[in-house]
């Protein structure tokens, strides 16, 4: 087995950014090699053989429930999240209950998760919504998904990919974001630029298990201050600036 080294963080190693802003063939050549087939699916095969049964940690029942704990799940942990959902749902089980609810006590219920006076706006502008505009059902399309309050296309994609098996996106959160970037899968400065280049090279078919993968990467191995790099099995297929360890 081969002896692991440290490496200095503030030595960049990632070959995309090591090389001079001129030399615009040798940066297209490793952007090549970074979204080679092989190497896509060498990433994959690695991802499914440490997250075997990565599915989503929100705890919910119904499309419904689990638009609500996206909602709640911004800027506030999903373990936080569920230990103030089922309170939630056993006194507002469907968006025409919820719709009825004195926004006081809403917020009262979400306060821990932070920001609970936006989320409590956001999620009875929600259930009013799927009440008036959708017979009270959670609709399947992207289309009409971001068009309820608190659901951007993140919150949809969790939606569609989650509840309904649909792919019509690739769930960008802060850990898919900061993992693409350091497995060089993606460049863009924002989520939906991410989103853009991973379904470019992610077959349309891993597009909701990579995400929940990751997630659970980003978590566990990849987190951002200091990844675990020593305990990695992508490690060999990266080359990010940030790593702590180098086989
Ligand atoms: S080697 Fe380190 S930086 Fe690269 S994916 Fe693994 S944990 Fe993240």
């Amino acid at each position: 087995m081969a002896t692991k080294k440290k490496v200095s963080a503030k030595k960049p190693s990632s070959q995309n950014k090591s090389l001079p802003a001129s030399n615009d063939t040798a940066r297209k050549n490793s952007t090549r090699r970074d979204l080679a087939p092989e190497r896509i699916a060498a990433i994959l095969k690695a991802l499914d053989e440490a997250y075997p049964d990565a599915v989503c940690a929100l705890t919910h029942h119904t499309p419904w429930e689990l638009l609500v704990a996206t909602i709640l799940s911004a800027q506030c942990t999903d373990v936080r999240v569920n230990m103030v959902t089922p309170e939630l749902f056993r006194r507002f089980p469907t968006p025409a209950a919820m719709t009825k609810a004195k926004l006081p006590e809403l917020e009262d219920l979400i306060r821990t998760t932070g920001f609970f006076r936006n989320k409590a706006k956001s999620i009875q502008g929600a259930a009013k919504k799927i009440t008036e505009v959708f017979g009270g059902k959670v609709p399947e399309t992207l289309e009409e998904l971001i068009t309820i309050p608190g659901a951007a296309r993140k919150t949809a994609n969790v939606v569609l990919g989650v509840s309904f098996g649909k792919a019509e996106g690739v769930v960008v959160d802060t850990h898919v974001f900061r993992i693409a970037h350091r497995l060089s899968l993606a460049q863009g400065d924002t989520a939906q630029k991410v989103e853009q280049e991973l379904m470019q090279v992610l077959p349309k078919d891993r597009w909701i298990r990579f995400s929940h993968q990751v997630i659970h990467h980003g978590r566990q191995i990849c987190i951002a201050r200091k990844p675990k790099c020593d305990q990695c099995n992508l490690e060999q297929l990266c080359h990010s600036k940030d790593k702590t360890w180098s086989s």
